[in-house]
C-alpha cells in the first residue's frame, strides 16, 4: 500500500488513476507526515469514536482515522476519486465512503445511520471554498459532536479565533465562540500539499460546549443581531441594527446601549459575546 504522506507515492497514485486535481473542489492533498500527526494527536480519536471526514481525497487522513476509530464516515464530492479510495481503504471495513456534496447532504440522517451510539468527532482537511458554510452548517445543525478538528486557510483560522478589536473578528468568530472553545494548533506551509495552495493553512481544534457560555432570551435573535451588526460593520451598531433588524426601533437600541453603559456611537466589532447576549435580552425581553 502506498505511503500517502510521501509526495512521490501520492503522485504515482494520481497518475495510475489518471487524476488531475480539481481547483474548483479545493483539492490540495496533504503530503506531510508531521502535519498529519498534528491533526491526529489533537483529534485524539479512539475506538469509541465515529469520525465524520469531509473530503477524503485519496484517503491520506482517512486511513489514519480508520486505524483508530470505531467508524469513519467519509463524504467526497468527486466521483473520480471513489475508485482510488476503494484501493487505499480496502483493508478497512469500518469506513463508509459517501459520494455527495456535504453542503447538500442530509447531515443528521447520514450521521444517525452510521454512528451507532459512538461519540461523533469531525475531522477534515477542508476544501477552502466551503469552510465557512460547512462550519456554520455543523454548528447550526444541532447535531451532537464532541470536537471538530479542521485544516483551513490561515486567514479563516484567524477569523474563527479572533476577539473584539481585531480586523478578523466577526459573525464567524462569535458563532464558533458560542458553540465551542477553540484554538489554532499549528500553521501549515503550502509545501505540505500537492498541488501547493497560494496561501498558508492552519489546523484549528474546537471543543463543543455542553451548554453555551452565555444565556439570552433567544439564540435566534442573538444571531440575527450579530449578523446585522457585521453585515454593515463600518456603521455604528445603532445604524446597523436599525437598518438590518427591521423590527427594532432606533430609540430602543440607544436605550439598551445606555443600560449597558455603552456609547451610542459604538460599532458591533467592539462588543464581546456576553455583551451581544445582554443586548439581545434587552431588545427582545419577552421571547422564550
Ligand atoms: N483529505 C484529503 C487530504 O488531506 O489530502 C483531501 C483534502 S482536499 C483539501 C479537499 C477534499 O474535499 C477534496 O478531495 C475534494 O474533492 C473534497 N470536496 C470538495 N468539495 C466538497 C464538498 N462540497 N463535499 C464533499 N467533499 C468535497
Amino acid at each position: 500500500m502506498p505511503d500517502l504522506s510521501n509526495p512521490t507515492e501520492t503522485l504515482a497514485l494520481l497518475h495510475k488513476y489518471n487524476i488531475t486535481t480539481r481547483k474548483r473542489y479545493g483539492q490540495n492533498f496533504l503530503i506531510n507526515r508531521h502535519s498529519l500527526d498534528k491533526i491526529l494527536n489533537i483529534a485524539a480519536i479512539d475506538e469509541n469514536d465515529c469520525v465524520l471526514e469531509i473530503g477524503p481525497g485519496i484517503g491520506t487522513l482517512t486511513r489514519e482515522l480508520a486505524k483508530r476509530a470505531a467508524k469513519v464516515i467519509a463524504v467526497e464530492i468527486d466521483c473520480s476519486l471513489i475508485p482510488v479510495l476503494q484501493e487505499t481503504l480496502a483493508e478497512y471495513d469500518n469506513v463508509v465512503v459517501i459520494n455527495e456534496d456535504i453542503l447538500k447532504a442530509s447531515l443528521t440522517d447520514m450521521v444517525n445511520t452510521h454512528r451507532s451510539d459512538n461519540n461523533l468527532k469531525i475531522v477534515a482537511n477542508l476544501p477552502y471554498y466551503i469552510t465557512t458554510p460547512f462550519i456554520m452548517m455543523i454548528l447550526e445543525s444541532g447535531i451532537s459532536f464532541s470536537t471538530m478538528t479542521v485544516m483551513v486557510q490561515k486567514e479563516v483560522a484567524a477569523r474563527i479565533t479572533s476577539t473584539p478589536g481585531s480586523k478578523s473578528y466577526g459573525a464567524l468568530s462569535l458563532a464558533v465562540q458560542y458553540h465551542a472553545a477553540q484554538h489554532i494548533v499549528a500553521t501549515v506551509s503550502p509545501t505540505c500539499f500537492i498541488p501547493r495552495p497560494k496561501v498558508d493553512s492552519a489546523i484549528v481544534h474546537m471543543v463543543k460546549h455542553s451548554t453555551p457560555p452565555v444565556s439570552t432570551t433567544s439564540e435566534e435573535k442573538l444571531f440575527t443581531i450579530i449578523r446585522a451588526a457585521f453585515n454593515q460593520r463600518r456603521k455604528t451598531l445603532v445604524n446597523a441594527l436599525a437598518g438590518g433588524a427591521p423590527t427594532l426601533k432606533r430609540e430602543a437600541i440607544i436605550e439598551a446601549l445606555q443600560t449597558m453603559y455603552l456609547d451610542e456611537s459604538i460599532r458591533g466589532e467592539a462588543l464581546t459575546l456576553p455583551q451581544f447576549a445582554e443586548l439581545t435580552t434587552l431588545l427582545y425581553p419577552n421571547i422564550e
